[in-house]
């Protein structure tokens, strides 16, 4: 542990934002980033490790784009083999490797089910064979390796599954994350390596020198309402779903553009939709889902459809839960979910790169840079697990084209993603063993959830609970507002402390005491408080039944 409580140490907060606006302003940076999702912020760890000078600007709150609203898995790339695409089955599974080893309480393996059902697309010998390929591909080593398991082991590990329906499964391992918190977390990472990042701050423009070559970016903070201009001699435009307004702006969008499809996920209560092992299972039209168990709840989908509204609020609807429920009904028949079974939910869009003539989901996940002739570097397409190698990538062409042959060595598989990591798996299970059985008297969901979220902070926050006689969530508010650089408190309930999502009874408990601790620390006065508070009244209604259809 720390010498100095974590909670006390000085940290990446909203009130050191002056600061770092006036060093944004002021710098003349190697690297100047644009978008501060897990693209973004992967890009800054690795370029700040290696010494260049780095920026990262992100328009709202960091991961608020698709980086906190994905299925929320590291993977080791199955649906890539059905693509025959066995070059990057290999590498996601070896990038697996590296980002779980890197944060093992964030990163966490979870036995995967893909069962067999009778009339279902998958038999024994394809799931077999294809699990097998997968593991030599992606390098699965020990206690990750498959298994196929009999249909009395399939019926004992999910009781809920039609005895009927189904003949064995095929077991693997896959790995469970929150992804906004790790790109919170490779956010921190980053500025504990000299760089400087900033959120609420959108890049309007993009600045040219006189040989018409990128040379910085104009930009207005969000919060106050001023503008800036950030120097950079390289540009990296990772703005995700945004690639191509950015390239637009830039006057490159030419030949390959992006391509959007939205996905929906739902969030299930444990009581009502009582699962302990993952499934992924293939359904009706050719698609497959995951079913996710998480302290305390279940969430299921995804949905993937052509997406042309609002990119910064895709919303779900009517319809998007219906197709998620009808797939859930045809695994488990007997499951009397409905609409009003929903707790929350959450939409997200892909930033797929076109390729003619594929439909949503048949379209790779792969990744590409695009260099324009003025310089702007874009990455596009991509995967939360891939997050590193990309970076990687980028960064490699950067040393390259500055001819920083000091710096071609890229560090990050050797960064943990914390100040106080932990050996691996054992010591994670071990540490959250030890909370549980302490004096708190929290629930080991609870707990464990913690454990995933901050690592061993959660000792400290659910010590400052216990002591406080409070819930653990003002706990982590105070540390999300010092250490975590929020804002609204959206920013805290959404991104940093996921409880809108998976914990919103608990949320609405506590709402008044987390919007108190904001007004204190900000210096809110009543209408600014009730205004607030009606904006994470009408966000719940957006994500809680009754959704709206497209029908009207
Ligand atoms: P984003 O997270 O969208 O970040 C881009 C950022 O740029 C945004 O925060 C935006 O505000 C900012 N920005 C845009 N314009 C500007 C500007 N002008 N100035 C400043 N900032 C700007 N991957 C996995 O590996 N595992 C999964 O389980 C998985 N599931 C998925 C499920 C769904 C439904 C979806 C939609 C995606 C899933 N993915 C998954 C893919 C993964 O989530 C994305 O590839 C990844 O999050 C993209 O990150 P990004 O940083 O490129 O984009």
């Amino acid at each position: 542990m720390p010498d100095q409580p974590i909670t006390q140490q000085s940290g990446f907060s909203f009130f050191q934002r002056e600061r770092i606006l006036e060093e944004l302003a002021g710098g003349q940076f190697d690297v100047v980033i644009i978008g501060g999702g897990i693209t973004g912020a992967g890009i800054a760890l690795d370029a700040a490790s290696r010494g260049l000078k780095t920026a990262l600007i992100e328009k709202g709150d960091f991961a608020g784009g698709t980086s906190s609203r994905s299925t929320k898995l590291i993977h080791g790339g199955l649906r890539y083999l059905k693509q025959l695409q066995f070059h990057v089955v290999a590498e996601t599974g070896r990038e697996r490797a590296v980002v779980h080893r890197l944060a093992p309480h964030l990163v966490v393996p979870r036995k995967m089910m893909l069962p067999v059902l009778k009339n279902g697309s998958m038999g024994k010998g394809m799931i077999w064979m294809g699990l097998t390929m997968y593991d030599l591909l992606a390098g699965v080593r020990g206690d990750d390796r498959r298994r196929m398991l009999s249909k009395e082991e399939t019926l004992q590990k999910v009781p809920l599954l039609p005895e009927e329906k189904v003949k064995g499964s095929g077991y693997y391992a896959e790995y469970m994350t929150d992804d906004a918190r790790l790109t919170i977390e490779v956010v921190k990472t980053a500025v504990r390596h000299g760089a400087r990042v900033i959120n609420y701050t959108e890049v309007t423009d993009l600045l040219y020198d006189e040989k018409g070559k990128i040379s910085g970016v104009h930009c207005t903070d969000h919060i106050e309402g001023r503008t800036l201009t950030v120097q950079g001699r390289f540009v990296v435009n990772a703005a995700g779903p945004w690639v191509d307004d950015l390239r637009r702006k830039d006057n490159s969008l030419k030949g390959k553009h992006l391509f959007i499809t939205k996905g929906v996920h739902l969030v299930f209560n444990k009581e009502t939709f009582p699962l302990d092992n993952p499934i992924y299972f293939d359904i009706p039209d050719g698609r497959m889902l995951f079913l996710i168990p998480r302290h305390g709840i279940t969430y299921a989908g995804t949905t993937d459809t052509p997406y042309t509204g609002d990119k910064d609020d895709p919303p779900v609807l009517k319809e998007d839960v219906d197709y998620i429920l009808n797939a859930i009904r045809y695994l488990f028949p007997s499951l009397p979910l409905e609409e009003k079974d929903v707790l929350s939910s959450w939409a997200g869009i892909r930033p797929l790169i076109y390729e003619e003539g594929k439909s949503a989901s048949e379209i790779s996940r792969r990744d590409e840079i695009f260099v324009s002739e003025h310089g702007l570097i874009s990455m596009a397409g991509g995967k939360l697990t891939g997050y590193r190698k990309m970076a990687e990538d980028v960064v490699d062409k950067i040393v390259k084209m500055g001819g920083w042959r000091e710096k071609k060595h890229c560090l990050t598989k050797d960064i943990p993603l914390t100040d106080h990591p932990f050996s691996g798996v054992e010591e994670v299970l071990s540490f959250t063993r030890a909370l549980q059985n302490g004096t708190g008297g929290f629930p080991d969901h609870e707990v464990a959830e913690m454990v995933m979220k901050y690592g061993r902070i959660a000792e400290e926050l659910l010590a400052a609970a216990r002591e406080s006689g409070q819930k653990p969530v003002i706990a982590e508010a105070e540390y999300a507002l010092d250490h975590e650089m929020v804002w609204k408190p959206l920013d805290f309930l959404e991104r940093r402390s996921g409880r809108l999502l998976f914990d919103l009874a608990g949320v609405q408990e506590e709402l008044d005491g987390i919007l108190e601790i904001f007004a204190t620390r900000h210096g809110w006065d009543k209408e600014r408080l009730k205004k607030e508070k009606e904006t994470v009244e009408k966000r719940i209604r957006e994500i809680t039944p009754p959704f709206t259809s497209l029908q009207g």
